[in-house]
């Protein structure tokens, strides 16, 4: 592949993105990273702001509960991230000096980093040359190195190999083509519509070469939304963000009419610890047990009693009584159903893990682009 061509491109068409940015720190990146996994950069941006304003450094984070940072990620969706992202800001601010660690090694040990957010950081924040691989750079290889219509099933192996062997060999001109690729991905060489006509790749792309044969390999899955248990989950996590402190399990019963549903989704929000139970019956996001917090995120100076128990009358027949707990723990510290004893999965299956790597799901319907960040200056010295 021709370097030139795309490091060209990228000096004059990358966007200017706040984490993009030479005054970005890595603690900026990585958080732009968590969130810009499967959440497109129009919804992350305003967020993200928001963050570095009240979290400029990852011990302000570990500072804060979990359900401050579970409030303040909002509606990026799979809410995981947010208290992974905790997770590894209470670790670096303990084991690592309140610096972001800068080998992708170290960044993997990290709770939450996988593969491709530790590759991403050490490339994006310190200029590193690894291989990122992500839905948008497994396109363009597809197309521009081997003249496939698309990418097909990720290989964590064949895909980094893939993508090392057409990094540059100078280490920044490296760390810069790795963000233009896939910003060619993002913006250029989409899975729908790609804009060959604007692409610097035109002219040697395999694709073009071979005749533009169509995507060959197994079909792609579109993810919905609608109905599924992770459009459930946001709406019962929506009603704790929204309240001013523990709510009765009634005004988690108003936002979804299928029963069964609305109360799996609940034990399963529970035993992730993205919703907690108290001991009067009352749901409230994690940490928030007693002190009240309003919707900004912030706790009042003098903390209110919090709502009462639900009227038996009032309560959906599935719902427990106040004083039960929809899920028990148990003395090897897993948590159950009252009385059954069956252990609950850790998540639903339509939420996948706060990292996975390369293996990022493929370009589908309601999942956007994962548009994606830069080094921190392109090798001509831009921003
Ligand atoms: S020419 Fe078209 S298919 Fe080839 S890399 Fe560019 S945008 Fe993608």
């Amino acid at each position: 592949m021709n370097h030139e061509l795309l490091l060209g491109w990228w000096d004059t068409a990358a966007r200017d993105l706040p984490w993009r940015r030479p005054d970005c720190t890595a603690w900026g990146v990585l958080i732009s990273e968590i969130m810009l996994q499967q959440t497109p950069v129009s919804r992350v941006e305003p967020i993200w702001h928001e963050w570095l304003a009240r979290w400029p450094v990852p011990s302000a984070m570990a500072a804060s509960s979990q359900g401050e940072v579970l409030r303040m990620w909002g509606k990026l969706g799979y809410p995981r991230r947010a208290m992974r992202l905790h997770e590894a800001a209470t670790v670096i601010a303990r084991d690592h000096g309140d610096v972001v660690p800068s080998d992708v090694e170290t960044l993997e040990s990290l709770p939450g980093i996988g593969s491709y957010t530790a590759r991403a950081v050490a490339t994006f924040a310190y200029g590193q040359k690894c291989a990122v691989v992500d839905t948008n750079v497994r396109r363009v290889v597809a197309r521009a190195v081997h003249g496939a219509g698309d990418a097909g099933p990720p290989s964590t192996k064949r895909d980094l190999r893939d993508v090392e062997a057409i990094l540059p060999e100078d280490q920044h001109d490296a760390a810069v083509f790795s963000a233009a690729l896939m910003e060619l991905g993002a913006l250029i060489c989409t899975a729908k519509n790609q804009k060959c006509a604007d692409c610097p790749l035109f002219a040697e792309c395999a694709w073009q070469l071979n005749g533009r044969p169509a995507y060959a390999g197994p079909e792609k899955k579109v993810q919905k939304f609608a109905g599924t248990d992770r459009q459930v989950r946001g709406k019962l996590l929506d009603v704790l963000r929204g309240a001013p402190g523990p709510v009765p399990k009634v005004q988690l019963d108003v936002v979804w009419n299928d029963v069964t549903q609305r109360e799996k989704c609940l034990v399963s929000l529970l035993s992730d610890g993205l919703v907690e139970q108290s001991d009067d019956g009352l749901f409230h996001l994690p940490g928030e047990g007693i002190v009240q917090q309003s919707n900004d995120g912030r706790a009042p100076a003098s903390p209110e009693p919090t709502a009462s128990p639900v009227p038996t009358a009032a309560r959906s027949s599935l719902a427990p009584l106040p004083s039960d707990r929809i899920v028990q723990q148990s003395d090897d510290g897993l948590s159950r159903l009252p009385a059954e004893g069956i252990v609950q999965q850790p998540h639903d299956a339509l939420s996948p893990p706060p990292d996975r790597g390369i293996d990022q799901q493929s370009h589908d319907g309601l999942f956007p682009l994962p548009d994606r960040r830069i080094v921190q200056q392109s090798n001509k010295g831009t921003a």
